[in-house]
């Protein structure tokens, strides 16, 4: 895992560039915790529950299946009785999917665990992507108050939070310039 604070960040920097919050109030709050959200498989380990089964650490709940589908669900919940005009509705899912799914993109970044079951059912196998650079991140939030954890902590910053800021300064000054 990336920490619970990076996830919901990258999911901020999302709705901004793709100006969600304009479709709905609540959106990228919602999108921000649903970024992060896929981590709660952590009581795996609490129920014996090995790391490779499919219910596992950085199983199903890190799957593009399961993104696809939280974001149905909330959508749902929360949005079922927006008027579609323009698919906001669809944006809307499009939005939230896009939160849930960068979970696992940024877990397959990260220099520890066991990769990411991104095709669960289909595919057990777990997966990282090329470029792993994010340091893992401890998983009792405890140790976020040591040495290690300020470590990931500043990693974080340098590799997702600061490039993150610079696409978003760069969309913002691009809306501003066509703007003018
Ligand atoms: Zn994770």
């Amino acid at each position: 895992m990336a920490s619970a604070f990076t996830h919901a960040f990258s999911a901020f920097a999302l709705g901004s560039v793709l100006q969600t919050g304009k479709l709905r109030k609540g959106l990228i709050l919602t999108g921000m915790l649903s970024a992060a959200m896929p981590d709660l498989d952590v009581i795996a380990f609490w129920l014996d529950i090995p790391y490779e089964h499919p219910l596992g650490h950085r199983g199903l709940t890190h799957s593009i299946l399961f993104a696809a589908i939280w974001a149905l669900g909330i959508g749902y919940l929360f949005w079922r009785n927006v008027d579609n005009r323009d698919r906001i509705r669809w944006r809307i899912w499009f939005y939230l999917f896009l939160c849930t799914a960068s979970h696992g993109v940024l877990d397959a970044m990260t220099t520890g665990g066991r990769g990411v079951g991104f095709f669960i059912p289909l595919d057990n196998d777990r997966y990282f992507l090329p470029w792993r650079f994010i340091q893992v991140s401890p998983i009792r939030a405890s140790a976020f108050f040591s040495e290690y954890g300020l470590k990931v902590l500043t990693n974080e910053f340098v590799t997702v939070w600061l490039p993150c800021m610079i696409v978003m300064i760069i969309v913002w000054m691009f809306r501003q310039w066509r703007k003018a």
